[in-house]
C-alpha cells in the first residue's frame, strides 16, 4: 500500500490569516499569538480557516480499504481506475502467515489480535487467485472488463487521487488513525499525518494535543 503527496497548498500561515481577516488584519510570519490563535479555532470548533488549503495525494490500496475511504464525504474528492475501462492487475493484499488477525470481543469492543496461521494465509491466497483466474477465463470468453470484474474480491489492489482541504483532512485523521479503524486504512492515514505535520506543523500540534 502506498501514499504519495502529490501537490498541496496548505500552510498555518494560511489559517491565521483567514481567521484575522474578520479585523482586516495579514500576518506575513506566525508568532506566538498566532500559534495560541491556531490552537483556540481548533479547539472551539472554529473550522472555516482550515478551508483554505488542498492536499492531493495518489493512493494505492486495495478496495476494502477504500470503501472505508470513500465515506468521507465532505471536502474530498476522490477520482479512481475504472474497472470498466482497464482490465485490473494482478495485484492482490496478501497477509503473511504471521499478520493474521483474529476479532475477539463484543460489537462495539471487538479486539484483533495478531496469530500465526499458515493455512488462512493460504485461503486467501488461493481464493484471490482462482477468482483472478475465472476474470482471465471471462475476458477471453469477450465478456466486458464491468461484468468480468465482478468475480473478483475486496483484495484486488485500486488507485486514486484523493485531494482535500485541511479541515477535512483532520477530521478523516481523527477517525481513520484512531486505534478503532482497521489497521491498513490506519497505516495509510498515519502516513497522511507525516504530510500534514511537514506541511502544518502548527497545526497538527493543535490537532495533536484535541486527541489526547
Ligand atoms: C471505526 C469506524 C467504524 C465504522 N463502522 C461503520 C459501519 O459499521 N457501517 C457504516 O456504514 N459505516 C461505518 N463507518 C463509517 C462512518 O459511519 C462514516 O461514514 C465515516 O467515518 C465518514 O465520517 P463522516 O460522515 O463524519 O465524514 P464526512 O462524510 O466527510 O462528513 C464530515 C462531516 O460533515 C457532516 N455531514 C456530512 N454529511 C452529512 C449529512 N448527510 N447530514 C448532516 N451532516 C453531515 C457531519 O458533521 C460529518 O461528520 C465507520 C467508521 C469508523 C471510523
Amino acid at each position: 500500500m502506498k501514499l504519495k503527496l502529490l501537490s498541496h497548498d496548505a500552510s498555518d500561515l494560511a489559517v491565521v490569516n483567514a481567521a484575522r481577516v474578520s479585523y482586516g488584519k495579514q500576518v506575513e510570519e506566525l508568532g506566538d499569538s498566532d500559534k495560541k490563535l491556531i490552537s483556540y479555532l481548533l479547539r472551539n470548533n472554529h473550522g472555516t480557516p482550515f478551508e483554505h488549503g488542498y492536499f492531493r495525494f495518489h493512493v494505492e490500496a486495495p478496495i476494502f480499504v477504500f470503501r472505508e475511504w470513500h465515506r468521507h464525504r465532505i471536502g474530498h474528492s476522490y477520482n479512481e481506475i475504472s474497472g470498466r475501462y482497464v482490465e485490473l492487475e494482478k495485484n492482490f493484499y496478501e497477509p503473511a502467515a504471521n499478520n493474521i488477525r483474529k476479532q475477539v470481543g463484543k460489537p462495539g469492543h471487538y479486539e484483533y489480535i495478531t496469530v500465526y496461521d499458515p493455512e488462512a494465509a493460504d485461503m486467501i491466497f488461493v481464493a484471490q487467485r482462482t477468482a483472478w483466474n475465472y476474470y482471465q477465463q471471462l475476458l477471453e470468453r469477450g465478456v466486458a472488463k464491468e461484468q468480468a470484474r465482478t468475480v473478483l474480491p475486496l483484495g484486488i489492489y485500486s488507485e486514486m487521487y484523493w485531494s482535500c482541504n485541511p479541515r477535512s483532512l483532520m477530521h478523516f485523521l481523527t477517525l481513520r488513525t484512531n486505534q478503532d479503524a482497521m489497521k491498513e486504512i490506519r497505516y495509510l492515514a498515519n502516513q497522511a499525518l507525516g504530510y500534514f505535520q511537514d506541511c502544518m506543523p502548527v497545526t497538527c500540534d493543535a490537532w495533536v494535543n484535541l486527541q489526547k
